[in-house]
């Protein structure tokens, strides 16, 4: 198996952002299954650091909050060097937001919010694509593959969580400008839209009495929530040269949610 510090190993390799928990660690495991060479970022050092001894000595598990560019610049840095290279970046830390009605809403909170979302995708993508444009291309001519993690709230209103959904219909557009303009040199940028996942942040948020998990199953055309490794199949298929010739695009993970009238 490769080792850390093997630069020129075949492997490929990804960042994954928010890696320790949920849809993160899913997707962490997910692509170290298929023989990918991973780094675990996220806010929790110790416990980054963990999962990634949990998936063997070739992973690395770094410290970062990815809405301060100082510290998105350090761990990609670290990443890179490394692993090598960097096949892929998932954006997928995250944080929810209790719902409120409008007037009670803090300005604080509501860039909190859009400084996880919004600015860490913005930042780590930044960081990740000076690096990415200068690996030589594949057979098909791309150098890379950067997938965003939206939401349904994305697309349909959610009473109470303005910043959340304004986060995630942001994260969309902006899939779709990086898209265009990286395509060129050969980078790919898609995003992965879930409907409700049994997570620790749904899990907060149905404590809270924000979510009833019988009425999101009964909503839910295919009747039940996903399990976290549904959403990394999904993210490890627009990461992978699987999805050589898709770019620009939004896959809806949501058990049909969002094509329900
Ligand atoms: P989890 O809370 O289970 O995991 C998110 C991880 O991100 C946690 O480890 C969290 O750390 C970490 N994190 C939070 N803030 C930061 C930060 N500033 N920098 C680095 N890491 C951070 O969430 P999910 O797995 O449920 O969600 C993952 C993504 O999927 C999010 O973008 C979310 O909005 C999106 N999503 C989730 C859905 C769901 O139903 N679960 C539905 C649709 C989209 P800590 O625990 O310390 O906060």
């Amino acid at each position: 198996m490769p080792t850390l510090g093997q630069p020129h190993s075949t492997a490929a390799t990804a960042l994954i952002t928010g890696a320790a928990d949920g849809i993160g660690w899913a997707t962490a495991q997910c692509l170290a299954q298929r023989g990918w060479r991973v780094a675990l970022l996220d806010l929790r050092t110790e416990a980054a650091q963990a999962r990634a001894a949990e998936l063997g000595p070739q992973h690395l598990g770094l410290g970062c909050d990815v809405s301060d560019a100082g510290s998105v610049q350090v761990a990609v840095a670290a990443a890179q060097t490394a692993l090598g290279r960097i096949d892929a970046l998932v954006n997928n830390a995250g944080i929810g937001e209790q719902a409120a009605p409008t007037l009670t809403q803090t300005a604080e909170g509501f860039d909190r919010v859009l400084a996880v979302h919004l600015r860490g995708s913005f930042l780590m993508t930044q960081a990740v694509l000076g690096f990415m444009r200068e690996q030589p291309r594949d057979a098909r001519g791309n150098r890379g593959a950067i997938v965003n993690i939206g939401s349904i709230a994305s697309f349909g209103g959610i009473p109470g969580r303005n910043a959340y959904s304004a986060a995630k219909a942001g994260v969309l557009g902006m899939t779709r400008a990086l898209a265009c303009e990286w395509a060129r040199e050969g980078i790919r940028v898609n995003a992965v839209a879930p409907g409700y996942v049994r997570t620790a942040l749904v899990a907060a948020l149905a404590e809270r009495g924000d979510v009833d998990a019988r009425a999101v199953a009964e909503r839910t055309p295919l009747g039940r929530m996903a399990e976290p490794e549904e959403i990394a199949e999904a993210i490890a298929f627009l990461a992978s040269p699987a999805a050589s010739y898709v770019t620009g695009a939004t896959l809806s993970a949501d058990g049909g949610w969002s094509v329900l009238g």
